[in-house]
């Protein structure tokens, strides 16, 4: 058990964007004994292309539970809709009163910018709820933070209005089969929906083993040219031979409504990094 256990909020739009966004930090952080909570913002009603609703909604918090177990985590899956969040009052008082039970030291979340309109939202209502979790006069009915948590968008591939841009690159190779282990737990969308939507369904086996293995090999290809893209970064963190070497990563940038993520507190709050 580290002296003193950080707590991690990881909150996604969706159940599984946790696990893609930041599968490996939080597999880095329980090896460590910290304490990560993973937040899906919808339900997942909408995401598959036969099945919907509420049964939907049921397989994906099974999913996400399943997801939960593996790591020794909690995995909330909120009531709204998928594909129909709005960043309203009553959406932003539930993540400010969600913030402050969880009283994280990190916030992990999308960027404002991001193709898919519940990630955009869940971004806007985290950044929204930022400073307000300090306000006491707000939400009366949850103790308000001292102090405003540090929180970081994680990665995306996104050009405008500014490209992503990390102040911490992780290497999640040493954990990359734990991360691909998340995933599979989420069967609906790994070989199910994302299949349909890149038009892939073709390709998917039949055996879970060679499925696993084959979404394995999709999601490493996904991220690996973030590595380059984050060469300089992961050279100044990890140093020029295993900086240079490194080949999967998730990156974080700071988002300015949280508290600044310093030299300082990067090194208590990333505790894995060199
Ligand atoms: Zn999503």
């Amino acid at each position: 058990m580290p002296e003193s256990k950080l707590r991690i909020l990881v909150i996604g739009a969706h159940p599984d964007d946790c696990d893609v966004s930041a599968g490996g930090v939080a597999t880095l952080y329980r090896q460590l004994g910290h304490s990560v909570r993973f937040v899906s913002v919808t339900n997942g009603e909408s995401g598959h292309q036969r099945i919907h609703g509420e049964e939907l909604a049921d397989i994906r918090r099974k999913e996400a539970a399943a997801a939960g177990e593996l790591l020794g985590i909690r995995y909330d899956v909120l009531n709204h809709r998928d594909g129909y969040l709005l960043p309203t009052l009553e959406a932003r008082d539930e993540i400010i009163g969600l913030i402050r039970d969880e009283r994280p030291d990190l916030i992990l979340t999308h960027r404002p910018n991001d193709y898919h309109p519940d990630h955009r939202y869940t971004s806007q209502l985290v950044c929204d709820a930022a400073y307000m979790v300090t306000v006491p006069a707000v939400v009366t009915d949850a103790p308000a933070l001292r102090d405003n948590p540090v929180i970081a968008y994680v990665a995306d591939d996104f050009m405008r209005p500014y490209p992503f841009s990390p102040t911490v690159v992780v290497d999640i190779e040493p954990v990359l089969s734990s991360v691909i282990d998340l995933l599979d737990c989420h069967k609906s969308q790994f070989y199910d929906w994302l299949p349909y939507n890149f038009q892939t369904e073709d390709e998917v086996p039949d055996d879970p083993i060679a499925r696993r293995e084959w979404m394995g090999e999709w999601y490493c290809r996904r991220i690996v040219s973030r590595a380059d893209r984050f060469r300089d970064q992961l050279i100044a963190i990890y140093g020029e031979a295993a900086g240079g070497r490194v080949r999967y990563v998730e990156a974080f940038e700071p988002c300015e409504y949280g508290s600044p993520l310093t030299e300082e507190n990067r090194r208590k709050l990333f505790p894995f990094l060199p």
